[in-house]
């Protein structure tokens, strides 16, 4: 924006005006900068306090708003100025709550912080919305023709848009075509399975194409701006879409991965779960090996699940399953001897009333941890050892043993061929790393520079945060519903399937308006990339989470911004420094940098740099703030976007402005991966790793610099990690560079 006009607001309220010479800090806070007007206000987020900013924009002509008042994470719907530049000074949360009022050492730090906010809004500029050249469209594609796909596809209709949905068999159902009879609520009894209505409801409502026995053979784009061509009949047809729901759903865990204990394979008449639907055709069971009636059966729960070394997950559906079954017997034969041996018997909700029901008709239940097939022809026995009764137990002359095999995400077909493919590369440049855990199951065939289907985290299912989003996937604009995104169970999958199409339609309505879906939702800044000075390193295209950027054959970046979540990681990323949004910038954190007085190495005061994540650090700093709690008042927070924007640049920006270290401050990763945006704060140790051995060439002691980890809930461990830092600082001793 050209000519700025900054207007600095201050509020008095909330114990501000008390803590702080309020005078001394316009005066000296804004001392560097030309500043239009600096007004104060008892109370800046109510009606009159914001009619004084508003009036500054309409008769002042300031357009650069800077409110030093509350934490930023509150009231943005107040301080809010369409046209105007805004940034927040948290003087509320992270000074004077958590810090001894009027103390020298508070004034500084509300100080700095007033002169940091200005240093970044001269770097800024406003936003413009990304909009695309090409057509945008509304369309979403759902792929897969189960339950979860059929249920995305009509809730996608009910909302009023049009859905294409793409079933790879040549008709619609999915796993549940094979099943007659269904636990399903009020789970009083078994019953008929009602899925024709579901077909009949997709196949009948006219904002629904649906093709058969058809794939996706090639989806280009990001949201808004997908092209996808699906195959049939060896013919391609090509689609404008909006965004995309996978519920291509699961495959059964392989049986003949089980312990040899388990007895598969052993007898015909040892079956999985899966293999007990397909048997029983208009709900007759009989004996896999000869068609005979089953007179004694017994189901064995957790067969490779809950196991470390199978699935290490509870596939939520089997329990419930095997009473079905279970009961299935019951029906057809009153007098038949039925056994459920479990180790844990999982029935959440309502379908604790089957179990009961189970227990009315005379099925029994054994617990046991270990238990063990013995099998010879058509002969079946299994022992087990019950942990009630404290004795072992033996089930002969068993017509049928079914073994409750999990729920594996389709998308991890190929999984081993990728993985070996990124072990072998390790220790390998990072733009060599065969970009990432690959899926191979041919679902999405997306044309992206890291790969065509959907990156896994834990357990292969392609999710993308731990905690927070669910439907989500490393792919933006691309909703995973229904077993592909976890095991589940009928109900469940009509929830998540409805959840994912309303996250899909939100995205497509976002992307129309240039904005990002969350964690940045509506945040309409973009990277914007100096390609003149571009290297063609292929960091930014590697390092990317979201797989937002391409790259053409001379390896030049190619943004695809409707993909992208603005997390900043590219621009963390980039050697070259020429990624930058509007109002995120190298220079804008650098010159925030630049803008904290360091004072002189004998006045004793040190001073540490906290680059920390907006995401959970920051928030948990204005915990700290909200429960009043004091901690180290020499520390200068700049909230990062994601601690993997962090570049190296910074801090060598705060080393030789002679500020005595830098803490970094983000999401756990691993397993219980935390990172808003996947593996940002893994890339920022990654580089860091790099910059201990640059500092130790300077003389500069590695231990300046040092990252940690905390999430929203560990607040309280803030201010002894800042004093165990501060230590660190004073035995390494002050910045040399201090006074130059
Ligand atoms: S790294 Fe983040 S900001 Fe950069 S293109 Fe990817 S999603 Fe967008
Ligand atoms: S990281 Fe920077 S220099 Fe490297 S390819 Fe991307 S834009 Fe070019």
């Amino acid at each position: 924006m050209e000519n700025k006009k900054i207007g600095v607001y201050i509020c008095t309220g909330c114990g501000i005006g008390d803590a702080l010479d309020i005078e001394k800090l316009g005066e000296d806070g804004t001392e560097d900068r030309t500043v239009a007007v600096c007004k104060n206000h008892p109370a800046m987020c109510s009606k009159e306090g914001a009619e004084l900013i508003k009036q500054d924009i309409e008769s002042e002509g300031v357009n650069t708003v800077v409110v030093a008042a509350c934490s930023p994470r509150v009231m943005y719907d107040v301080f809010d100025f369409p046209g105007c530049i805004v940034d927040r000074v948290n003087l509320r949360e992270q000074v004077v709550w958590c810090h001894p009022p009027q103390d020298e050492d508070t004034q500084m730090m509300a100080e700095d912080y007033l002169r940091m906010s200005l240093a970044k809004v001269e770097e800024m500029d406003l936003p413009e919305a990304y909009m695309p050249d090409e057509e945008m469209y509304r369309d979403i594609l759902v792929v897969g023709g189960g339950i979860s796909g059929l249920t995305a596809a009509l809730e996608t209709a009910k909302a009023g848009y049009n859905a294409v949905l793409v079933e790879k068999e040549p008709e619609l159902g999915g796993f549940q075509k094979k099943v007659d009879l269904i636990a399903a609520s009020p789970y009083k009894d078994i019953k008929d399975n009602d899925l024709k209505l579901l077909i009949d409801a997709v196949n009948g409502n006219d904002k629904i194409t649906v093709y058969t026995g058809a794939t996706v053979e090639k989806t280009e784009g990001g949201p808004g701006v997908f092209k996808v061509t699906v195959k049939q009949n060896g013919t391609g047809k090509e689609h404008g879409i909006g965004a995309i729901v996978n519920a291509a759903g699961w495959v059964p865990y392989d049986p003949q991965k089980l312990d040899e204990k388990l007895g598969y394979g052993k007898s015909p008449n040892v079956i999985t779960n899966m293999q007990f639907e397909e048997n029983s055709s208009g709900g007759k069971v009989t004996r896999p090996g000869d068609g005979k009636e089953v007179k004694n059966a017994a189901f064995l729960q957790c067969a490779g699940q809950r196991d470390p070394n199978h699935l290490s997950y509870c596939s939520s559906v089997c329990c419930t399953t095997a009473l079905k079954q279970a009961l299935m017997i019951k029906k057809q034969d009153p007098e038949a001897n039925v056994f459920v041996v479990y180790k844990e018997l999982r029935t959440p909700g309502q379908a604790e009333d089957l179990y009961r029901r189970a227990q009315e008709e005379g099925i029994t239940f054994i617990r046991c941890q270990d238990p063990e097939v013995k099998a010879e022809g058509d002969s079946v026995t299994v022992e087990a050892e019950d942990e009630l009764l404290g004795e072992t137990i033996t089930l002969d002359n068993l017509d049928l043993v079914v073994l409750a095999t999990g729920m594996v995400p389709v998308s991890s077909f190929g999984r081993d061929v990728a993985k070996e493919e990124v072990e072998e590369s390790e220790g390998e440049e990072l733009e060599d790393v065969p970009l990432d855990v690959i899926r191979r199951s041919n679902i999405l065939n997306l044309t992206y520079r890291q790969g065509p289907e959907l990156p896994a985290l834990s357990n292969e299912f392609p999710d993308s945060h731990f905690i927070c989003f669910p439907y989500e996937t490393r792919r933006t604009g691309i909703y995973a519903a229904g077993c592909i995104r976890r095991p589940m169970g009928r109900g469940t999958a009509f929830e998540d399937a409805a959840g994912a199409a309303m996250k899909a339609i939100q995205s497509v309505e976002l992307a129309h308006r240039g904005a990002a879906v969350h964690p940045r939702a509506g945040d309409m800044s973009f990277p914007e990339f100096a390609m003149q000075r571009c290297t063609q390193c292929k960091r930014c295209t590697v390092e990317c989470p979201f797989g937002a950027i391409n790259e053409d054959e001379k390896a030049n970046p190619l943004p695809q911004p409707t993909r992208c979540r603005r997390c900043g990681v590219c621009m963390g990323a980039c050697p070259e420094r020429i990624i930058s949004f509007k109002n995120y910038s190298v220079r804008m954190i650098g010159n925030m940098i630049k803008a904290i007085q360091v004072p002189e190495e004998d006045e004793e005061k040190p001073r540490v740099l906290v680059l920390a994540c907006e995401n959970d650090a920051y928030p948990a700093l204005d915990m700290l703030g909200m429960r009043r709690i004091n901690y180290n008042p020499w520390i200068r927070v700049i909230p990062l976007r994601c601690l993997g924007s962090m570049n190296l640049v910074w801090i060598a920006d705060s080393l030789s402005k002679g500020i005595d270290g830098v803490l970094l401050l983000g999401c756990n990763s691993g397993d219980d991966y935390q990172c808003h945006f996947i593996k940002g704060s893994e890339l920022s140790q990654i580089r860091l790793s790099k910059v201990s051995e640059t500092l130790n060439r300077l003389a500069l002691e590695s231990e300046r610099v040092h990252f940690d980890t905390v999430s929203i809930i560990d607040y309280k461990n803030l201010p002894e990690m800042f004093e165990k830092f501060m230590d660190t600082i004073e035995e390494v001793g002050p910045n040399p560079f201090k006074g130059w």
